[in-house]
């Protein structure tokens, strides 16, 4: 059989379904999954060995959804540990990996492979988190999806992890350290630093167009 990689028929293309905490990421990338799979399309599910919250080799959504995936130390070892018959590649906890998961996903795409990444667009900070800007730069298709605000029950864009001694961007957790927050109740001290500062500039913006 030709090998499949360099077919002109196969188009690749890179997904990316992203958004907080708790807003179904995993089980969007698991349904997506699914749906190669009853193609009969050879899937590989690829995860950071980070991510071990429930199963060492599953992808598990908070819902229990769960598909078996390939747990790897960093994005070159999708690479190794490719199969030729290989049409789609899911990548979850994608915003784990550094900055060379993009060319690794970008060769996938290349050879005509369909890649589903899933992941945090941002960190517990509001801010962009690893390579996730770029990734959305590069994706042909990007869905950010919401959570529910636990405070106020609006859609959730950011993830809030509850108050702790530590300041790593990475610690891995439930519902035990992390919520999922609307903007308005989206309350990280550094955030209100800056509505702040920002009130203040506006303040001095209407006295300036007063004064004239
Ligand atoms: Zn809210």
């Amino acid at each position: 059989m030709v090998s499949p990689h360099f077919s002109p028929f196969l188009n690749g293309s890179i997904e990316v379904v992203c958004g907080p905490m708790f807003s179904g990421k995993t089980e969007e990338l698991i349904r997506r999954v699914r749906r190669a799979q009853i193609a009969r399309q050879k899937v590989q599910i690829f995860k950071p060995a980070i991510d071990n919250r429930y199963h060492e080799s599953d992808v598990v959504s908070h819902s229990s959804l769960t598909c078996e995936a390939t747990p790897v130390s960093n994005a070159i070892e999708i690479l190794q540990k490719l199969f030729d018959s290989t049409r789609v590649v899911a990548i979850d906890e994608v915003q784990f990996f550094d900055s060379s998961v993009l060319k690794v996903i970008g060769k996938l795409a290349k050879r005509g492979i369909r890649v589903i990444c899933a992941g945090l667009d941002q960190d517990y900070t509001g801010a962009p988190f690893g390579p996730i800007p770029e990734l959305l730069a590069m994706a042909d298709r990007v869905d950010k999806i919401q959570a529910i605000c636990t405070v106020c029950g609006s859609p959730a864009s950011k993830t809030f992890r509850k108050p702790s001694d530590t300041k790593d961007q990475v610690l891995v957790g439930e519902s035990d350290l992390y919520e999922a927050r609307c903007r308005t109740h989206f309350d990280y001290e550094e955030e209100e630093k800056d509505q702040l500062a920002f009130s203040l500039l506006f303040k001095d913006q209407e006295q300036s167009q007063e004064l004239r």
